[in-house]
Formats: structure tokens, sequence, C-alpha cells
């Protein structure tokens, strides 16, 4: 399990950088190249708009929900998009940066909608393929694929860029884009939570996520989250040609350690997100981006040129924001409405570039407006907003965070075999050291007891095949097995109890279980039930009961049973799906479930139908629709029996790991379809 969860980790931290290295590279030299050629700061932050791909990819996103079910679609579009986004670099690789600027800037606008589109798909698929408690770490290998892909691409080929060209460098980042789909392509244990929204995406559904109650605390806080550190980090290269720094100097300030800053803290955040859980990071993180903002309007102030100190302010604003990064994306991740991942997820990573953009342009105009100082007081004075907004108003899913986080520890602390409590005691209370006179003891309290009905529960552990799921107390019928020789043994120990019984108590159930008790022959049942009648009465309408398995049941065994008296049947159906009952080796009934009920309700039985979720092949769906059948027979009591899968004590049970067993997830969402 830490296995296929660490490959999918590295599987789209691969996918991340591949996004990210081109877009840094490109991010990072043009501004550097514009500012020296005098550009002004703010047609500089014009260049943002090469972005506006990632900004509009909202657009259609519900396009890529609506054509993406299995790992394969996803996988199509994200090789798709990948494919078509390294041709373009290749293409703009074949021209010349001085003379073919805006032809430049057209061709890259058009390969970061490619990226973009790769983003939306591989969004979607993190979203569905890791459990909410995994999602920080996740999270955090977004946050630090994307700032490998900026280290890279923004420092390493920055330096390399300074030495072998534009023509000779970009081949190499397209054939990178392409290799960084290797591990996708291997990887073959990425699987998806089941949807339990059939209902397919559309461009309406943008708008109906805005529509969600309180949904604007999510908007606002993704807007101001890091704000306090998008201005200095958008002029941070600007500011160092100003303080005499060479492009390759910036390269390494900026590009790597920034950058691998970055990347620690984005690592080490996902670890302390799910440690110290979502709220309190908010807290913590929102306090932490003061402190950059801080730093900078006091280093501008004081005017102190010291490369240590401006050191420190880049590993400050850079470690921070690695540190939002992975708490927005956590945050993001956890309001994805059903079926709209992509949608929802893109909304709000877009929400997060436009508020990004206009923090860039708005702190840009007030660089060249108020100089270094009055950028920075700005950027201040947004943090510190940002630091009440979450510290004074609760962001609007907190709650359903922590709903969501309690029921993934409750689902991962019950999710246990217990013992079954089909006995009482039930089997982990039985004990070698029990007697018989301790039985007898037990029985004559029992008779001293008010109400002083009798329960039997009568054990008949033969089946005629053994269905795989099974972890009952029961044995295949061999031949020379005899189930006289039991019904006998039983009898004979019913006997050696009722003499100890009060004979003034009164029937009040019997109950069948096994086994498949309604596979013997019914005579020997009724003999059974004659020791018992024989020697109690009954109370008025007793309940005389028996578990069957309708798969050996003709119209005259359901018959035999109510001319011996059972007026409760429990009838175990399992799934209506015959490739689920297949998939567990259980037979489906013999006659249709409308005829059984039919003829039972003719003779007044009452009806009890058991089904079980946590079966291979079953899906929120196909076993909606089986609950939906039980329910359309309008049974008297329905049973969901939750599958124990213990293969340590049922070997058998292995053979449904073969087949597929759904996912913790699944399982709870199949309990859940039921309700
Ligand atoms: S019929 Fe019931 S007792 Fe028999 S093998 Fe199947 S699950 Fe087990």
């Amino acid at each position: 399990m830490k296995k296929r969860v660490a490959t999918n980790l590295t599987t789209f931290f691969f996918l991340y950088i591949a996004q990210s290295i081109p877009m840094s590279f490109f991010a990072t030299a043009l501004p550097v190249l514009m500012r020296q050629g005098n550009y002004s700061l703010f047609a500089i932050a014009l260049l943002k708009l090469i972005k506006l791909p990632w900004i509009l990819k909202f657009l259609w996103s519900p396009l890529v929900d609506r054509r993406t079910e299995t790992a394969a679609d996803y996988k199509r579009w994200i090789f798709g998009s990948e494919i078509v986004y390294a041709v373009i670099i290749f293409g703009v690789a074949m021209l010349n940066i001085e003379t073919h600027f805006t032809l430049i800037i057209f061709l890259i606008l058009l390969a970061f909608i490619s990226s973009a589109t790769q983003d939306i798909a591989t969004d979607a698929m993190a979203a569905r393929s890791f459990e909410r408690k995994n999602s920080s770490l996740l999270n955090s290998m977004q946050s630090m694929g994307s700032f490998t892909g900026s280290m890279v691409g923004g420092g390493f080929l920055l330096l390399l860029f300074h030495r072998i060209g534009w023509s000779r460098l970009l081949p190499w980042v397209a054939i990178f884009v392409l290799i960084a789909l290797l591990p996708l392509a291997f990887n073959k244990g990425i699987t998806l939570q089941e949807r339990k929204n059939g209902k397919k995406a559309t461009s309406r559904d943008m708008l109906l996520f805005f529509t969600q109650k309180q949904i604007w605390r999510q908007i606002l806080f993704l807007a101001l989250f890091y704000a306090g550190l998008i201005g200095i980090l958008s002029t941070l290269s600007p500011y160092l040609v100003d303080r005499g720094y060479q492009m390759k100097e910036i390269g390494a300030m900026v590009g790597i350690f920034g950058v691998s800053t970055g990347i620690l803290f984005a690592f080490l955040s996902g670890i302390f997100i799910r440690r110290k859980g979502k709220l309190r990071s908010r807290r913590v993180i929102s306090a932490l981006i003061i402190i950059p903002a801080a730093y900078f309007l006091w280093l501008t102030q004081s005017e102190i040129e010291n490369h240590a100190l401006i050191l420190i302010g880049v590993a400050l604003v850079w470690g921070t924001y690695g540190m939002a990064s992975t708490l927005i994306n956590t945050s993001a991740m956890d309001i994805v409405r059903d079926g709209r991942e992509g949608t929802d997820f893109t909304l709000q990573i877009v929400l997060t570039h436009l508020s990004a953009m206009i923090i860039s342009l708005g702190s840009a105009w007030v660089g060249d407006l108020a100089g270094y100082s009055g950028l920075f007081a700005m950027e201040l004075t947004l943090a510190v907003i940002s630091f009440i907004f979450v510290r004074f108003f609760e962001p609007f899913h907190v709650k359903r965070m922590e709903y969501l986080c309690l029921m993934d520890s409750i689902i991962a602390r019950y999710n246990v075999p217990v013992p079954r409590y089909t006995s009482y005691p039930p089997a982990n209370f039985f004990r070698d050291d029990y007697e018989e006179r301790d039985l007898i003891r037990a029985i004559d309290a029992s008779n001293r007891q008010e109400p002083a009905h009798l329960s039997f529960y009568i054990h008949l552990p033969y089946c005629n095949r053994m269905c795989h799921y099974c972890g009952c107390n029961a044995y295949p019928r061999t031949r020379g097995s005899s189930d006289s020789d039991y019904v006998d043994a039983v009898i004979h120990e019913a006997e050696i109890v009722c003499r100890h019984i009060d004979p003034d108590r009164k029937i009040a159930q019997i109950h069948y279980g096994g086994g498949s008790p309604s596979t013997f022959d019914t005579d020997l049942i009724r003999k059974i039930n004659e020791t018992l009648f024989s020697r109690f009465g009954t109370i008025d309408n007793p309940e005389i009961a028996i578990e069957c398995h309708p798969a050996y049941m003709r119209e005259s065994t359901y018959e035999r049973l109510a001319d011996a008296r059972f007026n409760r049947m429990s009838i175990g159906i399992q799934d209506f799906n015959p490739a689920v009952l297949k998939a567990s080796g259980r037979l489906p009934s013999l006659l249709p479930m409308k005829e059984v009920f039919a003829l039972l309700r003719e003779r007044q039985i009452r009806i009890n139908l058991d089904i079980i979720y946590g079966l291979p092949l079953q899906t929120v769906e196909s076993f909606t629709d089986t609950i939906a059948q039980a329910i359309d027979l309008a049974p008297d009591r329905l049973v969901t029996f939750s599958y124990a899968h213990i293969p340590h004590l049922f070997p058998r049970q292995k053979l449904l790991e073969r087949k597929g067993l759904p996912s913790e997830e699944l399982k709870n969402n199949l309990y859940h379809a039921a309700q």
C-alpha cells in the first residue's frame, strides 16, 4: 500500500515538473532579458499575460471532467496535451528570440494552453486517486514538482541558456517534457475512487460552484492567502537586477537557492499539515507569511547592501511560498464536488492565479510609483489582512474538512475485522475452561430471570459449495458426510441441555443459521423443531426463522419449510449483479425473487433480505441498483453486511484479492449508497 502511494506520488511529481520547467524558464528568462533591455516594471509585469491559458483553463475543465471516467482516459488527456506542449517548444527553438519575439510569445501562449490542459487532467486524476488523509502529501509533491520545475527552468536552464543559447537549449527542454511522462506510462497502479454522482460535468457546473453556501470564504481565502508574497516574488528578479546582480547570479540566488528552499518547505509543510491538521496549519503559515514582507521592507529602508541578508530574504520568501502553496492546493482539493474534480480544483487554482496576476500588476505599479519600499509596505499590509482573515473568519469548509477527516480516521480505525455476534457470548469470548457445570449454572440462572422466554439457535454448518467470501463456521458437504448424523447429534445435545431448562418456559424464537440450513432435508429440520416443541410450549406467534440459500431452493423447498412452521426466512441475496456473485463464488437464486416473494407472502412468511457490501466488482452504481431492486421487492427487513476480509483465518478469501477488492473509501461509499 505504502509502495503504491510512493509510486503514485513520484508519478505526479514528474507530471508537475514537466509542466513547470518550460513555463518557469520562459517566465524567468524573458523578464530578465526585458529588464536588461530597459523595459519598465509595468511592461515586464504585462508579460505575465502569457500565463493567461492557466487563468482561463477553467473554461475547458468541464470538458476534461466529462470525458474522463477511468485512469486510461486521464492518461490519454495527459499524454496528448504533453506531446503538443513538447512539439511547440521544439518549434520555438527554431526561432530567433530577437527577430521573432512576437511569434515566440504567441507560440508560448499555445504551449501553455496544452500544459494547462495537462494540469486539469493531472489534478483531477490526483484528486480521485489519493485518499483524503494523504492529500497533503500529494499537494506537497505538487508544490515540489512545480518548484523543482521552477528551479530547473528558472535556475539551471537560465545558466545553460547563458552558455549555449536559445536554439540549442530548448530541444532538450522538449525532450525532457516527454521523458517526464515515462513514470505515468509505466504506472499501472493508479486506481480511482468511484464517482457517486453519475451525472456528466457541464459548463454550468462552473457557475454552480459559486452558488455553494458560504463559498465566498474559500474564495477570499484563496485570493488573500499568499497575496503578501506574490508582489515580492514577481519583482524579486528586477529587484536583484537593480541591486547590481547579473543574470547568472540571479539564476543561482532565485532559481536555485530560493526555489530549493521552496521545495524543502513545500515537503515539510505536507508533513506538518498531515500532523497538525489543516486549520492549525493555515493559522501558522498565514502568520509566517508576514515575515518576508516585513523583512524586505526593513532591508530596503535600512539601505544595507549585504549579500547574506539578501539571501536570507530570498530564503524567507521562497520558504513561506513553498508552505503556502502546499496548503492552498490541499485546501482546494478538499473542496471538489463528485464528478467535477477537475473543474472545481481548476477553478480554485485559477482564482489564486488571477489574484496573483492582479497583485503582481498592482505591486509593480506601486513599485514604479513609490519604489520598493512602497511595494513591500503594500505586501506587508496584504499579509496582515490575510492573517486577520484566517485567524478571525473561519474558512467555510473547515467544518466539512473536519467532518471528512473525522470520517477518514473513523474508517481507518474501525475498518478492521471484528468477531461476529451471531452467538452470545461472541466467539472471541469462548473459553477452553468452560465446563458442563458452568453451562448448567448459567441455565439455572436464566431459569430465574424474567422474561423467561426461550430463544434457540441451531447451527447447521454444511454448504453444497463454499462462497469465496465466507467467514462462517461452515464446511463443504463431502461425500460420506451425513446430514442425518449431524442432526441426530444436535437433537442429542438439545435433549441434554433441555433437561436443565424450566419446562414452564416458552419458546419465543428458534433461529437456524449455518452453513446453509436450507440445504438440509426439511424432514431433518422438522425433527429438531419437534424435539423442542415436544418439551416446551410457545408464546403466541413465536418467530421460527431460517437462513436460506436461494440457489438451492425450489418452490417445494420454500413450501416444505413453511409447512415445518417457519414464519421468517432470511434470503442470502448478497448482490443482484451476476458478475459480482460470480467473482465471489456464489450462485444466484434458482427462482426469480418476485416469484419467491409471491410464494412466501401467500403464506404470511416474513422475509429478510441479506446483502453484502465490499465484494469484488461492486461499484456505487451497481450496488445502488442492487439496493433499489431489493427495495422494490419490499422485504420486511433489508440488512447490509460489511464483508470482513480475514484471509489469515479463511484462506479461501484470497481468491477475492485476485478479483480486486474495493478500497476503504469505495466501501464507505457503498455503505452510504445503501443508506
Ligand atoms: S452459503 Fe453461507 S455459510 Fe455457506 S459458504 Fe456461502 S457464505 Fe458460507
